[in-house]
């Protein structure tokens, strides 16, 4: 479904990211860490065409990719409410949804518990509402990849473990591909998942077994 062959990232003379090779099945689950600066959020904005690389080249079988980025741009207070920005995650959103679509919005709220934000303003709500708003703005079209880049951030610790069952329902009930870069793997790893560790270049791709032991032996030296 992916595929990254030989991939460098260059910001003038700094490469971020250094001969990237993997590729991911439909279905996967991927978790990618690694330190601060390695080069995560670079990759993922490859993914989804926010960067070229500079080298090399990446494969992507469908169109249809649901995106949380990192740094959600709440700079430009756009007066929306919960309804519209979820509405715009819509493959074709028109002027207003349909009651159909309405449901499935409320539906959606409901699942991330907080029904009582359809027709509250965006800029009302707290740090941790609003990821669950965008979380569900990229989930609602069904895409066949989810790309989640730190997507827990703002959410209280007690939402989190939900939040990843939910993920994990999702990649069940329809074979999400799942990318999800992360600092913290306490909530999320399940055993049939994969990791990768970035730091400039692919240091570890494997499951979390595996992972276990490259962390043992200092991945640091690797
Ligand atoms: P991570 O997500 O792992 O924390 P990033 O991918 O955000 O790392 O950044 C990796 C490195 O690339 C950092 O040193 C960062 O400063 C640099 N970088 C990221 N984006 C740009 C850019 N647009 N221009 C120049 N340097 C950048």
């Amino acid at each position: 479904m992916i595929k990254y062959e030989n991939v460098s990232v260059s910001f003038g003379n700094f490469e971020v990211l250094k001969n990237i090779n993997f590729h991911i099945g439909k279905g996967d689950f991927l978790h990618i860490v690694g330190p601060n600066g390695s080069g995560k959020t670079t990759l993922v904005k490859t993914l989804v065409s926010l960067l070229k690389p500079t080298e090399g080249q990446i494969h992507i079988n469908t169109n249809n990719m649901g995106y949380l980025p990192q740094k959600l741009n709440l700079k430009n207070q756009i007066p929306m409410t919960v309804q519209e920005v979820i509405y715009s995650g819509f493959d074709k959103p028109k002027l207003f949804p349909t009651k159909t679509e309405c449901s499935l919005i409320k539906k959606w709220l409901l699942r991330m518990e907080i029904p009582e934000l359809f027709n509250q303003s965006m800029n009302y709500l707290s740090g941790g509402q609003q990821q669950r708003v965008y979380l569900i703005r990229a989930l609602i079209s069904n895409p066949e990849v989810l790309i989640l880049d730190e997507p827990t951030s703002a959410l209280d610790p007690s939402f989190r473990e939900k939040f990843y069952k939910l993920l994990y329902e999702i990649q069940q009930e329809y074979q999400t591909t799942i990318i999800h870069v992360t600092h913290d793997l306490t909530d999320a790893v399940k055993d049939d998942c994969k990791i990768m560790y970035v730091d400039q270049s692919i240091r570890f791709l494997g499951s979390y077994d595996a992972y276990h032991e490259f962390e043992h032996r200092g991945h640091h030296h690797v």
